[in-house]
Parts: C-alpha cells; structure tokens; sequence
C-alpha cells in the first residue's frame, strides 16, 4: 500500500493544485512553508533514482513546477527538493517533489 498511488488515483483525497497525463501536484498536508506543494508521478517510483533513463516525467514535472511558480507568485524564488533515503529526510516512498516557497528559505537545511 503506497499513500502518494492512493492521491494519485483518487481513492484518497487531497487539494489537488495541478495536473497533467504523468503527475500530480497537492498542498502538503503539513506546509513548512506559505506555499508549499507536493508534485508526485501518477506512476510510482520509489525515488529519485528508481526513474528509468529515457522517460520524460522530468518534463511533466518541470511543467508542473512552472505552473506553480506562476499561480503562487513566487517571482522572488523558490524551492524543489526531492528529499531521498533515510538521511535524506524521505518519510514516503514515492518519489515527490516540494515546491516549497512565499519566505525567505535558509540554507543548509537541517
Ligand atoms: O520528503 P518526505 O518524504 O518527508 O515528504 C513527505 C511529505 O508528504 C511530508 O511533507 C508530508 O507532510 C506529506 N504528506 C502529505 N499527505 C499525506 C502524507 C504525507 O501531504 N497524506
């Protein structure tokens, strides 16, 4: 049982910001930030580095992405992290990635 394939189908709900034929973008059920959005791939992947070469979900997420940018203003900057593993800070085993703005971001992360 994956949750991010339950959003991705429907079967649980979330607040659904974008969408195109390969991902999904929803608010973060917990935001760390103003603007803070989840873009999954309707197709499971357990992380970053189960996407095989030569798939063009890269594409569908940087459209996503964009679209975020635009329809939260976020001029001024942003974030994308695709937290990855156990010290990477991944609690859900399938690949998402934060769109995480609307404040002055530090860095390094924690
Ligand atoms: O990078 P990481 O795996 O920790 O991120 C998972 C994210 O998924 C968290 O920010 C958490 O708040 C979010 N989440 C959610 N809705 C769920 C379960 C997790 O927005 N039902």
């Amino acid at each position: 049982m994956c949750i991010f394939c339950d959003i991705a189908s429907g079967k649980i709900p979330c607040k659904k910001v974008y969408e195109n034929d390969d991902v999904l973008a929803f608010h973060d059920l917990e935001p760390q930030a103003p603007v803070h959005v989840l873009v999954i791939p309707k197709k499971h992947y357990d992380n970053i580095l189960a996407v095989p070469k030569g798939t063009n979900l890269m594409d569908s997420v940087l459209e996503a992405v964009a679209f975020i940018q635009k329809n939260f203003a976020l001029e001024s900057g942003f974030r994308v992290v695709a937290n990855t593993g156990k010290d990477g800070g991944q609690s859900v085993e399938h690949l998402h990635f934060h769109v995480l703005g609307g404040r002055n971001l530090g860095w390094p992360p924690g």
